[in-house]
């Protein structure tokens, strides 16, 4: 991943909890404040049935000790096909310094960086942004259902398990959607 020292943006609406329309506030796995902690949000998003918008399918907010057990409960085996999937990605080319350029935030918001590929040509997307209080403070990435579906293959059946559970235990859902996919939970990884 590429860093930017030096980024420091306000939250842009699209990361805002569904539920309250603000910034999140606390951890979805453990419910602490973040304090001065860096955190990270995601948010998943599918096209509606009769194609005229996005839906919310999940979204959580993570803190930087909760994320940082979740990584020791990826497999080994996962961890590696991560690796390499993410080196031959080889992500988003980005300036070299964030003050030389003037950056497209809408840009990142609503294109794939894997593909390119706008969100209007998209089924499906996550949107992944790392924050630290009220600022964001990387450049924002969002992965269309190419990206998505390779990545999920990437994983072990162990890993794959383990993301069951996390959604199981931190989904957070606006309560209308819960109720419809209380059969049909998201089967998607999460990339943060
Ligand atoms: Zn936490």
């Amino acid at each position: 991943m590429h860093f930017f020292f030096n980024f420091n943006e306000d939250i842009p609406e699209q990361f805002y909890s569904e539920q309250d329309k603000q910034p999140h506030s606390e951890c979805s796995v453990c419910g602490n404040g973040f304090g001065n902690g860096h955190y990270f949000v995601e948010k998943a998003f599918q096209r509606t049935h009769d194609k005229s918008s996005y839906e919310l399918t999940f979204e959580y907010a993570i803190c930087e000790r909760c994320k940082s057990d979740m990584m020791q409960s990826i497999s080994k085996e996962s961890m590696k096909h991560i690796q390499e999937f993410a080196m031959k990605m080889g992500g988003m080319p980005v300036p070299e310094n964030s003050n030389d350029v003037e950056i497209d935030l809408k840009q990142y918001l609503t294109t794939c960086i894997a593909t390119g590929k706008s969100i209007d040509e998209l089924e499906e997307y996550h949107l992944v942004g790392i924050f630290r209080g009220n600022k964001m403070v990387q450049l924002p990435m969002l992965y269309g259902e190419t990206f998505i579906e390779e990545y999920s293959e990437l994983l072990s059946e162990e890993t794959k398990g383990f993301f069951d559970d996390f959604f199981n235990n931190i989904t957070l859902l606006p309560p209308t959607l819960a109720k419809i996919l209380e059969d049909e939970k998201p089967r998607r990884p999460v990339f943060i």
